[in-house]
């Protein structure tokens, strides 16, 4: 633990980063000014831990594990290293001397987004936790230009604009000049010395950007390395002479393209070749680097996978099996059989969803002329493959191959290349055995293994809810924030009527929190003392924002029937991104917007149902919303979701879950107890079972009195100022295709939200589930995943 920090002493670190790194006296600076001059002091702070972990690890030559992602949602920074080095009071203090409002200095931090949803979340919980278990770990991934695209509504239509978190300076980062990577492109495969060598036709370098990531108490501080996208000259000499400006720019244009934007879609692969190339260019980066490390002090290439581990966040970096392979091979002249033992020895693959459409496929011709050598790689190490299994009296069923109908399959690649594969929830990774890998599961029966995912509580909980926190803290003692089992103290206390009024207390406050905010940006008014009920996430099909907002339409007309029926009053809080090029999820979007203005406009709804979206759903956004939530939506299809995280965060917040068993919802059902938990709908077998049968959404709908009033109701334009046209899309595709079910699973949606309604008009009820919802939350910390991790896939011992 760095030494404790006077707030005196931090002031003045401030003071003098103000005027001697940013160039500012303190009657000029701007409240960026100030934030960038505190996040320097506390930089400052975090680099000799830093060092030391560094130099602890080699001393110890400890195995070292690798997370690339294509995706890191890290959110902003400044709260992370605040909140894990114990900085909050002084910091506090410290700009309260200098007259600076820390609260708004914490905000003024642009939200990195450099992911789409939970996947790249998931990653940045997870560095979170293997520096705050003290795992010898970096992150590899991409520094992008522009993260994911800022959302705003026009006429509740989505617009999408370019977000820019690199337009101040980014001050946590350092800029390593010598950790510079060649990375080649399409070209050919010569032989040279009987050995094949890849001569690629262009080049880009890779520029290494390193952000410390500081674990709990900041014991240990590891590597968040990005990757940028240089052109390895400036510019063309000879064009610019001639006046052909344009052309001497082109070269470092095109090259910068690489890591310019993240791709805005998480499930289906487009870009195509600009995004095989993201790929390829980090992954080859890291590996390169990596490779550089363990030889810089090892010599023997076989010992690869007793010193390091290579988890791949889905495919996006199964390029890494045949670049190591190559690395290996052309590189250092192993044979290939000795070249693919180790990289089978080394990574590790985890799987995020059941979809096959999502898996990545790219057209073979495509990968031969990007990645000519990879190619031929990929081809030798799949016929290596199927020849092992032929030999081991299991040969490949036709429906395994790494390329097949002319498609180079990432996913088969990735299983075939690693010694564990991963599911992210129990029910995931059954239904990864029983329907993605099922014949590659036959073969390998050992190979696949689940970590259920978790979440960092000390963002999560500590840092988003301080209140709460209080609370706990007065109950299970300082601590818990690295030991998120002991929030079990909590249950015995669910009886206790002073303490559920403590917790309460803290919701509480939170609500009128966020009322604020939502009358602030939203311009709406909302009573704090309503049921706060939130859907936050991806806009997607099979998250089931549309089967929401239908059961919002269905129960404003039942209160409109119904003036004095008992319902309790309700703020529905929608929040989440459409993919710009999904367009039934934009549809989807501007329904939800529809039908929210629609009843926020009729008086008689005043101070019982409100409909709120806020627009650019983020990881700020989310830390803000959460703490407030009462009602937690996680209504997928069951057996899309593959595990969910958001779900997580809202019951570790005591919000309590309306949802399928889907995912993770299986194993928080399982924690929490039936009693405290809203399930209802298909399970993963009936939808299954429904499909095969053969799905008639059309009689679903005809079936349900409410569902087919709201769907007439749309047909009809009651939500979209009598244009009938406007919904179309979504009413037909609700009624004659439904892949989703949404029909199917309406009505006990319905009846599920009724049970919520009763469980509310009993307060002490509700509190007591509350707490009930909390308490177990242990297990879905991501230092129990990452501590799975550890010791199923990585084989590494966390120091703390
Ligand atoms: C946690 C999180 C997600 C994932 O939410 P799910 O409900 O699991 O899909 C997505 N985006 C942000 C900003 C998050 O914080």
């Amino acid at each position: 633990m760095p030494r404790e920090l006077a707030p005196a002493e931090l002031a003045e670190a401030t003071r003098h980063h103000l005027v001697y790194s940013i160039g500012k006296t303190p009657d000029a600076a701007k409240l960026s000014d100030w934030r960038l001059a505190l996040s320097r002091a506390i930089r400052d702070r975090i680099v000799d831990p830093w060092v030391a972990t560094t130099r602890h690890v080699y001393a110890h030559d400890l195995k070292r594990v690798y997370y690339l992602s294509m995706e890191f949602l890290i959110g902003r920074l400044i709260e992370d290293a605040v909140n894990n080095l114990g900085l909050e009071p002084a910091a506090r203090e410290a700009l309260a001397s200098l007259g600076v409002d820390f609260d708004a200095a914490m905000l003024d931090e642009p939200d990195a987004a450099l992911g789409n949803g939970g996947l790249g979340r998931l990653a940045a919980c997870f560095l979170d936790s293997m520096s705050t278990l003290g795992i010898a770990a970096h992150g590899y991934g991409i520094r992008y230009d522009h993260g994911l695209f800022r959302q705003s509504f026009r006429d509740g239509w989505q617009i999408e604009d370019a977000e820019d978190w690199l337009a101040q300076s980014h001050p946590w980062e350092f800029e390593r000049t010598e950790a510079v990577w060649p990375i080649g492109f399409g070209g050919e495969v010569t032989t040279r010395d009987g050995r094949p060598r890849w001569e690629p036709a262009e080049t880009v370098l890779a520029a290494a950007y390193d952000t410390p990531i500081p674990g709990w108490q900041g014991r240990w501080v590891n590597t968040l390395r990005l990757w940028s996208a240089k052109p390895t000259k400036i510019f063309d000499l000879e064009p610019f002479n001639r006046g052909d400006y344009m052309a001497a720019a082109a070269p470092a244009v095109l090259a910068q393209t690489i890591s310019r934007v993240l791709y805005p879609d998480d499930t289906t692969p487009q870009g195509k070749e600009l995004r095989l190339k993201q790929e390829y260019f980090f992954t080859a980066a890291s590996l390169r680097d990596l490779m550089r490390r363990f030889f810089s002090d090892h010599d023997d290439a076989g010992l690869l996978p007793s010193r390091v581990a290579i988890q791949l966040n889905d495919t996006h970096p199964a390029i890494a099996g045949p670049e190591l392979v190559r690395i290996l091979m052309d590189e250092r002249g192993l044979g290939f059989d000795e070249a693919f033992a180790i990289a089978r020895g080394t990574l590790h693959y985890t799987n995020h969803t059941l979809m096959p459409e999502a898996l990545e496929k790219w057209p073979a011709e495509l990968m031969a002329r990007v990645l000519p050598r990879h190619m031929q790689i990929i081809e030798r190490m799949d016929a290596a493959h199927a020849a092992e299994m032929r030999a081991a009296g299991r040969p490949r069923p036709d429906s395994v191959g790494c390329i097949r109908d002319g498609e180079v399959r990432m996913g088969d690649l990735s299983f075939i290349a690693a010694r564990r594969v991963n599911g992210v929830s129990a029910l995931h990774t059954d239904l990864m055995r029983r329907t993605v890998f099922r014949d590659l599961h036959a073969l390998h029966p050992d190979r696949i293994v689940n970590q259920t995912n978790g979440v960092t509580p000390r963002r999560w909980l500590r840092s988003c809810n301080p209140k709460l926190s209080a609370v706990i803290t007065e109950a299970a003692g300082e601590g818990w924030e690295a030991d998120l089992d002991r929030l079990a103290a909590l249950g015995p206390l669910a009886g206790d009527a002073a303490f559920r009024e403590r917790v309460m207390a803290a919701k509480q406050a939170n609500k009128r929190h966020l009322a604020d905010w939502i009358g602030a940006t939203c311009g709406l008014t909302v009573d704090p003392g309503a049921m706060f009920d939130v859907q936050i996430k991806r806009i997607h099909e099979y998250k089931r924002q549309l089967m929401n907002v239908l059961e919002l339409a269905a129960l404003w007309n039942e209160m409109r029937r119904d003036p004095g029926a008992p319902v309790p009053p309700r703020v529905r809080i929608f929040g989440g991104k459409a993919a710009p090029g999904y367009a039934m999820a934009k549809a989807i979007i501007k329904l939800i917007n529809d039908i929210g203005r629609t009843i926020n406009a009729d008086p008689a709804m005043k101070g019982r149902l409100a409909v709120v979206y806020p627009p650019n759903y983020n990881v700020t956004m989310a830390e803000r919303l959460i703490p407030a939530a009462d009602l937690s939506e996680q209504i997928s299809t069951a057996g899309m979701e593959a595990s969910g995280t958001g779900n997580m965060k809202l019951a570790m917040n005591g919000a309590l879950t309306i949802g399928t068993m889907d995912g993770a919802n299986v194993e928080i059902h399982e924690a929490v107890g039936a009693d405290n938990i809203f399930i209802f709908g298909l399970d993963a077998e009936d939808v299954s079972r429904l499909r095969a049968e053969g799905y008639d959404p059309g009689a679903h709908v005809a079936r349900s009195g409410r569902l087919s009033e709201v769907v007439a109701q749309i047909r009809a334009g009651v939500f979209s100022d009598g244009d009938g046209e406007r919904h179309r899309a979504v009413a037909d595709n609700l009624t004659g295709h439904d892949w989703f079910m949404v029909a199917a699973d309406f009505d006990t949606y319905w009846d599920a939200q009724r049970r919520v309604d009763a469980a509310w008009a009993d307060p002490n009820g509700w509190a007591r589930k509350a707490v009930l919802n909390i308490a177990p939350m242990g297990r879905f910390s991501s230092d129990r995943t990452i501590r799975g991790y550890a010791r199923d896939v990585w084989q590494v011992t966390p120091q703390f």
